[in-house]
């Protein structure tokens, strides 16, 4: 099975892809925390991203189809759930021509959560800093246990921030979906709700 799960930043789709990862053993390709790790890194594709990354721009599509090429490379070009790419008409495009290239077909699953909700999600949403966890502090409270106030806020998740990534978005957003529109291969799926009803929605709009 090839996925793709498209929505604004915030829409849920980090939270829907690790969801089939587990329960239909894909590999979940998030080229959010690829290029994350790399900047954490110091790598040289990290070093060129960083920039981008912290202030909420498109990573160049060179870079991030690097990047998407190896993690495609390492799980055989199948059984994967892309989380974040492609974001642009030129990744999309260069996606169609690999998935080609190993005769596999291919669906794009749109989350689709208005913007002020996503703005509630994503102004108080928080990650460990050591192990990546992500918390929202109203829908999903870190344990007892552990200080907020140890917990990290994205510089990418800032309220300006969150705003530039939003627009960014709505420019891609109509031209991805007419793409993958045309080709028969957009699935749309309504992501305001729990995580386990969105969760049912993808698997029934998958017929999974
Ligand atoms: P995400 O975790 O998916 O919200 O991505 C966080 C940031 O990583 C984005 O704001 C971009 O700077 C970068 N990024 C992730 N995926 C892509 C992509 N497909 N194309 C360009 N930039 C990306």
């Amino acid at each position: 099975m090839r996925i793709a799960l498209f929505g604004a930043p915030g829409s849920g789709k980090g939270t829907q892809a690790a969801i089939l990862q587990d329960r239909y053993s894909l590999r979940q390709l998030s080229t959010g925390n690829m290029l994350r790790a790399a900047r954490d890194a110091g790598t040289r594709v990290g070093l060129a991203a960083k920039s981008y990354l912290e202030a909420g721009k498109l990573v160049p599509d060179d870079v991030v189809c690097g990047i998407a090429y190896d993690a495609l490379s390492k799980c055989g070009f199948d059984n994967f759930v892309l989380d974040g790419f492609p974001r642009t008409i030129a990744q999309a495009e260069w996606l169609d021509l690999e998935m080609e290239g190993v005769g596999g077909g291919f669906r794009l699953v749109s989350l689709n959560v208005p913007h002020d909700a996503i703005i509630a999600r994503l102004s108080k949403r928080r990650m460990h800093p050591v192990t990546g966890e992500v918390f929202h502090l109203e829908f999903n409270p870190p344990p007892e246990d552990l200080d907020t106030a140890d917990l990290i806020q994205r510089k990418d998740d800032r309220p300006a921030t969150i705003e530039q990534r939003l627009r960014i978005y709505d420019i891609q957003n109509a031209t991805i979906r007419d793409h993958y529109a045309d080709q028969g291969s957009l699935i749309e799926v309504d992501g305001v709700g729990s995580v386990q009803t969105v969760a049912g929605r993808i698997a029934a709009s998958l017929s999974l």
